[in-house]
C-alpha cells in the first residue's frame, strides 16, 4: 500500500519503517530538512533499539524514502499519517500547532480520496478539528476530493518501539460510521492484517473514544507510578520494603505485576504531558480529575527524592563534594532526556554546591545538549561526562543510580567500594539487594526500604 507519514520523529520514524518492512510503500515527510538530510545520508536521528536496520534494509530496497516535499508527500499516500509532535502549551493542554498545520498542508494539495490516519497523541475531538480544516481547505480550492479521518493512536513504549509496533498488545481504530468511514476501515485492516495474523488485535471504535483510549492509558501507568512511589515513601517510615510489597500486591491477577515499580518518577514526553493534558479537557467541561492531579504533584515531589536523600546523608551544603551518577536518560534503552529525574538531581546537586562525575551508556550527547540550555557556563564546569561507570566512582562521596540500565544491574560491587571515599550507594530503582550490599559493607539508600537500611 501507498503510506505517507507526516512528522518523522520518535513514532513517524518508526511506524514508517516498521510498515515498509511489511512490504508498504512509505513516503516520510518532514518539515526538518536537517533531519531528512541525516536520514538520506543513512543516518538515524534516534537510539532506539533495532531501528537502523529496519530503516537501511527498507530505504536500501526503496520501499521508505524521506523529504521535506509536502506536495509529493500528499500525492503520495493512499493512507496519510500524521505523527507529529503535540507538545504542552503553557496552561497544560496539547499544543496542537503542528498537527493543525499538517491538515492544512493535506487540504491544500488532495485531490483524490484520502484516509487520514492520526497518530499523534490528540485531545478527544481534534479528529473533527482536522476534518473541518481539510474540508474547508477542498471547498476553496473547490476540489471534489472525499476522506476519512481516523484515529489510530500509537501504544509503543521508547526503548522498545520497533518490538512494540511490530508485535502490539492491542491496535486501536476509531473510524467514522460513514461511507467513507468504512472504506478507511477497509483499508485500515489490510494495513494492520500482517499485525494480526495470529489473533485479531485490533479494537475498532469511534473516532472520540479513540483518541481518548490513549490519554486513558497513559494516565492509569502514570497512576499506578505515582501511587506506589507515594507508598514507598511511607514504607521509609514505616520500616517496610516496597519490593516485598510489590510482589505482595502485584500477584493478585487484579492488579497485576506491571508499573508498580517505585523510584525517582516517572518522566519523558509522554506521561507528564498527556496527564496534564487530560486534566486541561477536563477542566474545559468544568470537571476537575482529582486524581490525576494528585498523580502529577506527586510526581513533581518524587522526582527530587534523589536529590533529599542525599542531603540528609550529606548535609545541605555540598561545596567541594564531589558524586557520582549513573544513568541520564529517562529511562533504559533511549537517550531521551526529556522530563528526566536525573535533570532535577543535577540541579539540586549543583545548587548545593556539589560537582558531578556523570555517565550514561547512550544519552551522553543528548544530555551534554540539554544541560547546555539547563545549567550555566559556571555550573557546567561543575559536571564531568566520564568514560564509564566505573570512571565516574573516582573522588567522588557517593554513588547515585537514576536510571535502571542493564549494565549497572550487577556491576562490580568491591570496585564500587573501592573507589568510592565513601561506600555510600542511592539507588532511585532499587536494582540491588539491600542484604547483600549490607555483606560488602556498603551503605545502602533504597526507594521504599528503609526497613532494610
Ligand atoms: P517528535 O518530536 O520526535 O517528532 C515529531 C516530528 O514532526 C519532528 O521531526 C518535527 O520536525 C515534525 N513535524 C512537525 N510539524 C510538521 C509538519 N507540519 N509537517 C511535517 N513534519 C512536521 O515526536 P514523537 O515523540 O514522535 O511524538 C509524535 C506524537 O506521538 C505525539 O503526539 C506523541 O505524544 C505521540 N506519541 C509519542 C510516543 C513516544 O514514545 N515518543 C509514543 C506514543 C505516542
Amino acid at each position: 500500500m501507498r503510506i505517507t507519514i507526516i512528522g518523522t520523529g520518535y513514532v513517524g520514524l518508526v511506524t514508517g519503517a516498521c510498515l515498509a518492512e511489511q512490504g508498504n510503500d512509505v513516503f516520510c515527510l518532514d518539515l526538518d530538512a536537517a533531519k531528512i538530510a541525516l536520514l538520506n545520508d543513512g543516518g538515524i536521528p534516534i537510539h532506539e533499539p533495532g531501528l537502523v536496520d529496519v530503516v537501511l534494509r527498507n530505504r536500501n530496497a526503496g520501499r521508505l524514502v524521506f523529504s521535506s516535499d509536502i506536495g509529493a508527500a500528499v500525492a503520495h499516500g493512499e493512507l496519510l499519517f500524521i505523527a507529529v509532535g503535540t507538545p504542552p502549551d503553557e496552561d497544560g493542554s496539547a499544543d496542537l500547532t503542528h498537527v493543525l498545520s499538517a491538515a492544512e498542508s493535506i487540504g491544500r494539495h488532495m485531490t483524490g480520496f484520502k484516509v487520514v490516519v492520526d497518530k499523534s497523541t490528540v485531545p478527544v475531538g481534534t479528529g473533527d478539528r482536522v476534518g473541518a480544516i481539510i474540508g474547508g481547505h477542498l471547498a476553496l480550492r473547490g476540489v471534489d476530493a472525499t476522506f476519512s479521518v481516523v484515529s489510530n493512536p500509537e501504544f509503543l513504549k521508547e526503548g522498545a518501539a520497533v518490538e512494540d509496533f511490530m508485535r502490539p498488545d492491542r491496535i486501536v481504530i476509531g473510524h467514522a460510521n460513514d461511507k467513507e468511514g468504512e472504506r478507511a476501515r477497509l483499508l485500515m485492516t489490510q494495513l494492520y492484517r500482517p499485525f494480526n495474523r495470529h489473533r485479531e488485535r485490533t479494537h475498532w471504535m469511534d473516532v472520540r473514544s479513540a483518541e481518548f483510549t490513549k490519554y486513558a492509558a497513559n494516565a492509569m501507568l502514570a497512576t499506578r507510578i505515582s501511587f506506589m512511589n507515594e507508598l514507598a515513601n511511607l514504607a521509609d517510615q514505616v520500616g517496610a520494603d516496597i519490593e516485598a510489597v510489590r510482589r505482595g500486591i502485584g500477584s493478585d491477577p487484579r492488579i497485576g505485576h506491571g508499573f508498580l515499580y517505585a523510584g525517582a518518577g516517572y518522566g519523558g514526553s509522554c506521561f507528564p504531558k498527556d496527564v496534564r493534558a487530560l486534566s486541561h479537557t477536563a477542566s474545559q467541561h468544568d470537571l476537575e480529575l482529582l486524581i490525576l492531579r494528585a498523580v502529577e504533584t506527586v510526581n513533581e515531589r518524587q522526582k527530587q527524592v534523589l536529590g533529599r536523600k542525599v542531603m540528609r546523608r550529606f548535609g545541605r551544603d555540598l561545596a567541594g563534594k564531589r558524586f557520582a551518577v549513573w544513568g541520564l536518560s529517562f529511562k533504559p534503552n533511549t537517550d531521551d532526556m526529556r522530563g528526566a529525574p536525573a535533570r532535577v538531581l543535577l540541579r539540586e546537586l549543583i545548587d548545593s554546591g556539589a560537582s558531578v562525575a556523570v555517565f550514561d551508556p547512550v544519552a551522553m550527547d543528548e544530555a551534554a545538549r540539554v544541560f547546555a540550555r539547563d545549567f550555566t557556563a559556571d555550573e557546567l564546569a561543575r559536571i564531568d561526562f566520564v568514560a564509564g561507570p566505573m570512571e565516574a566512582l573516582d573522588g567522588a562521596e557517593a554513588l547515585v543510580i537514576v536510571t535502571e540500565w542493564k549494565a549497572f544491574r550487577s556491576p562490580d560491587f568491591a570496585q564500587i567500594k573501592a573507589r568510592l571515599n565513601y561506600p555510600v550507594i542511592f539507588d532511585g530503582r532499587n536494582l540491588f539487594q539491600p542484604q547483600l550490599m549490607a555483606e560488602y559493607g556498603i551503605e545502602y539508600h533504597g526507594i521504599g526500604r528503609s526497613a532494610l537500611t
